[in-house]
């Protein structure tokens, strides 16, 4: 087809039919047109581009489908896409859907197509498929959630950071005041750490570092955080938990960070852990709960280390 722009001049000598079809070869979207018979009619620049197939060898096709054949991610045939088109030729109404197609040369395509039927007064004259290359919208997205989880991951751990952890026990507090669901913040930090990063250095203190994070994490379920919130320091936070469980989860915590160790040329190096762990009270902001949690965890280090302070 020609690709030359359609000259506002021209456009006068042409019928409604060619004008249409100029116009629609010049549209980013693929589009194709379906009549009553099912028969494909229509098939524009756009679609040749996107699909890699040239008119000439759709045109004239019958097909009670989708001539695209969308596929969802996996590859799988959609069933609701088998009767879409059909559906719109009967019903007369629209239908819109992020699916996969396959561009001839075998790479996949994310398109979002649009099922459109045509009417002339309530008669529907066929149904028009229009689709555009939705790849670079789905490329900024994943590197946006990309971006969003390097700004929330912990490098040398890959558990969540401090910013994170500050807006998860931001959004539990309105959980809380609006809706009454409790939670508890516990502040976690190892002891004597200085000492251990002197004697052995600063990557095997890394190491411990992750380990520590491991442990506990094996401690939490999948709606429970725990976090880095810097150095050697953690913090876990537990929604609708209380006070028993809080402290039974916590010296859980210190139990098999004391019980676990790394290796280093066959030795087995040992950290303890001091925490404090308190309970969200209804006069608490995020900082004041937070604070509690700390100063708990300082009683711990007072009291002799490896041990839970609660309160
Ligand atoms: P305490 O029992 O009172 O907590 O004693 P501590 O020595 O652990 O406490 P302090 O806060 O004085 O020291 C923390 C040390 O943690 C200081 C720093 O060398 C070490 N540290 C902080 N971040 C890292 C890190 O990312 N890697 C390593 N290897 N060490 C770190
Ligand atoms: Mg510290
Ligand atoms: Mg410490």
């Amino acid at each position: 087809m020609d690709n030359s722009i359609l000259h506002p001049l021209d456009a006068g000598k042409m019928s409604d039919g060619e004008l249409f079809r100029a116009m629609m070869d010049h549209v980013h979207e693929g589009i194709y047109f379906i009549d009553r018979k099912f028969n494909v009619t229509y098939w524009n620049d756009s679609a040749e581009r996107i699909t890699g197939i040239p008119a000439s060898e759709i045109l004239g096709k019958i097909s009670t489908e989708s001539i695209l054949r969308p596929v969802d991610e996996n590859g799988e045939r959609l069933t609701s896409d088998r009767t879409a088109l059909k559906m719109s030729m009967l019903d007369g109404k629209q239908r819109e859907q992020e699916v996969y197609i396959r561009h001839r040369d075998g790479h996949r395509v994310p398109v979002l197509l649009r099922t459109v039927p045509i009417k002339k007064f309530t008669k529907i004259l066929g149904v028009m498929e229009v689709f555009i290359d939705v790849s670079i919208r789905q490329e900024i997205k994943n590197e946006a959630e990309q971006y969003k989880e390097l700004a929330f991951t912990d490098k040398l751990t890959g558990l969540y950071n401090r910013r994170y952890i500050e807006e998860f026990i931001k959004a539990r507090m309105d959980e809380y005041l609006i809706r009454g669901v409790p939670f508890c913040v516990m502040f976690l930090d190892i002891d004597h750490f200085k000492q251990f990063n002197d004697n052995y250095g600063h990557e095997l203190g890394d190491e411990v570092i992750c380990m520590v994070g491991k442990a506990c994490s094996l401690m939490i379920r999948s709606s429970d955080l725990f976090g880095r919130f810097g150095g050697e320091e953690f913090v876990a936070v537990l929604p609708g938990t209380n006070e028993q469980n809080m402290y039974v989860i916590a010296d859980a915590m210190r139990s098999i960070v004391e019980n676990t160790g790394i290796s280093s040329e066959g030795e087995k190096l040992k950290v303890t852990i001091s925490i404090g762990a308190t309970m969200v009270r209804p006069d608490d902001t995020p900082e004041t709960v937070m604070k509690r949690a700390d100063e708990l965890l300082y009683k711990s280090k007072e009291d002799g280390r490896n041990l839970v302070s609660t309160g």
